[in-house]
């Protein structure tokens, strides 16, 4: 049966195949690309308030890239991982990465050193960008890869959230500086005919199907298309377009909270807010008073959100002490928001167009968002419509495609999808398949072209809008003396969207000492969602015992709950039943 096509505006312009990002977004004037009103910074410091135009930020990326070049001549398609927040000079080392013709992987700022160096394994970066206070963590996860102090470069943070760091680092405003002054040494990587389709921009981790997270390589010409995509979809610079349905004007504000590392903060809120002429704010941290405060000074017109921030702006006391009347247009994604939330945005932020958007890290973003006739916001529930450039087909348990109203898994095709899992030919092979690519996300298709995600049939959990892969934990608990084997899926949470629930069966030792002493049991759970951490060797020598919350990041943290279970149900070739432990997680819920 059918192939869903985008019903938005055709993309008119082919995406340039021959530019990388830098190129598109600082260099290239794209017929379709609104114009920039004079005078209107491109970023905004958030902390200190101080603008960066769009001569700075090209000398920026010029200097930096030029002193990389002079100081360590970086070879083609090396890789440079930012292990930061997100700062103004986070997009700087983006750029001047690209301009090198190097690869830049994002790694989440709170990660713990274990989870780091998990990263730079597999990205094996030769350049890592961070900043002070996250250098322990840095140096150790570097340590355990083997690479060189003299190749971490300290990015500079706001006064307040600045620390001292050891002198003899490199800064990036020093090589800035440096390379600014010195003469130009490199020369720009350009790119041939088409060759943008393959030369890659950015490895993103996300876990894929199933495992733990892979590198997703997400090639230059991906997001320039998802920035035109999202650009011609919503009809950016159509002057037959009714003020009353504008969604982006030159000189409007986005709040740059998001994280720059996650692929929706990357190419959303940071490159298509630039393309479409707007000033983005980039905000370091998300601190939900000072979020609106922020909106207030800045008069941020564009928020891009997850679904807990919208249920703070919704349920939070604080909320009503600010004028927000400023806000047109909210896009809230990365995890299910339902109808009730998005309703309830919608009268809470009265002057806004709220809608939904979905997309994921394997489609550097974009698939759907609500269109911009819908002036308030989009239909209640629904992710919106695939954008321009965008066709999808919906498979159903039994192989065939199903029609306008049937469910089954999501497969979609665009210029927007990434090349593969790098590294990794099976999750390749079983997710980009043959030209598409299967989100594992079951949806319907409305015959109005409306679509909803009903359910996630791939592995990962979605807390706070983090991925969160069951298989990480489970690998972790394995170690833990006391467990002999362990499941790991989540509980419907309704703030953080859902919550890690270990579903544990004890070792006979373990069991033993609970028969003897009933409160043996609390004692366990408790020490499992701390779950020493084994495997880890140098930190292990290092002493201290490890646990879970000092060796995972929070939002993996077991706040689900651990449950205890004779043994985990698998099928006859050994994989994990999650389905059978999510019925479980349904009875839980009615318990609790
Ligand atoms: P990520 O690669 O981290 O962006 O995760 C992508 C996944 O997040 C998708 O495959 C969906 O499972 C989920 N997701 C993203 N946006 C939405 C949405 N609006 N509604 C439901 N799930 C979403």
């Amino acid at each position: 049966m059918p192939i869903f096509t985008s019903r938005g505006a055709p993309l008119a312009h082919a995406p340039p195949a021959d530019l990388t990002i830098p190129q598109f977004i600082l260099d290239h004037h794209h017929p379709i690309r609104p114009v920039r009103k004079d005078n209107t910074p491109w970023i905004i410091d958030d902390v200190t308030g101080t603008p960066m135009y769009h001569e700075e930020v090209v000398a920026r990326v010029f200097g930096l890239a030029n002193g990389i070049h002079n100081k360590w001549k970086l070879k083609e398609d090396e890789i440079v991982c930012i292990f930061s927040p997100n700062l103004v000079d986070y997009p700087i080392a983006v750029w001047a990465t690209h301009r090198l013709g190097a690869i830049v992987s994002t790694a989440n700022p709170s990660y713990t050193a274990p989870e780091l160096a998990h990263q730079l394994t597999v990205a094996k970066p030769s350049l890592l960008f961070t900043i002070a206070a996250a250098l322990p963590i840095a140096l150790e996860a570097a340590r355990t890869v083997g690479l060189p102090e003299d190749r971490i470069v300290l990015l500079t943070t706001p006064v307040p959230l600045s620390v001292p760091a050891p002198g003899h680092l490199t800064r990036a405003d020093d090589l800035i500086k440096f390379g600014l002054e010195c003469p130009t040494q490199f020369v720009e990587r350009r790119l041939n005919k088409d060759e943008a389709k393959t030369k890659i921009a950015l490895l993103a981790f996300s876990s894929g199907t199933t495992g733990k997270p892979k590198a997703v390589a997400i090639p230059h010409y991906s997001v320039t298309s998802n920035v035109l995509q999202a650009a011609t979809f919503n009809r950016v610079n159509d002057d037959t377009v009714p003020n009353d349905l504008r969604r982006y004007i030159p000189g409007d504000v986005s709040l740059g909270v998001l994280p720059l590392f996650h692929i929706y903060g990357m190419i959303i809120n940071l490159h298509f807010t630039l393309f479409c002429a707007m000033s983005i704010v980039i905000t370091p941290k998300f601190a939900f008073e000072e979020m609106l405060k922020s909106i207030v000074r800045y008069r941020i017109t564009h928020l891009y959100l997850v679904p807990p921030q919208l249920v703070l702006i919704c349920k939070h006391s604080a909320t009503k002490k600010y004028d927000l009347s400023h806000v047109r247009f909210v896009m809230v994604g990365a995890a299910p928001v339902s109808p009730e939330l998005q309703n309830l945005g919608m009268t809470v932020l009265k002057n806004a167009c709220l809608i939904q958007g979905y997309g994921m890290t394997e489609t550097a973003t974009l698939l759907t968002m609500g269109t911009i006739e819908q002036r308030k916001g989009g239909v209640l529930g629904s992710a919106g419509q695939l954008v321009s450039g965008t066709e999808a087909k919906v498979i159903k348990e039994d192989g065939s495609l199903a029609d306008y109203g049937e469910e089954g898994e999501f497969a979609v095709r665009g210029p927007q999808m990434a090349l593969r899992y790098e590294h990794n030919e099976a999750a390749t092979k079983e997710t980009f398949r043959d030209g598409w690519v299967h989100t594992g996300d079951k949806v319907i298709v409305r015959e109005d072209g409306e679509i909803f995600i009903v359910d996630r049939l791939k592995e990962f959990l979605k807390v706070r809008g983090f991925q969160v892969a069951p298989a990480e934990l489970e690998g972790h608990l394995l170690g833990h003396p006391d467990v002999n084997d362990v499941g790991v899926v989540g509980i419907q949470d309704e703030f953080s969207g859902e919550l890690p629930v270990a579903y544990v069966a004890l070792q006979p030792h373990a069991l033993k000492r609970i028969a003897d002493d009933p409160k043996e049991a609390k004692r366990v759970k408790e020490d499992l969602k701390k779950a020493r951490e084994r495997s880890f060797g140098l930190l292990f020598f290092k002493g201290g015992a490890l646990f879970v919350s000092d060796s995972k990041v929070r939002y993996k943290w077991l706040e689900g709950g651990v449950e205890f279970i004779d043994a985990i149900p698998k099928n006859p070739s050994g994989k994990i039943l999650r389905r059978v432990l999510r019925e479980r997680v349904k009875k839980l819920v009615e318990e609790r």
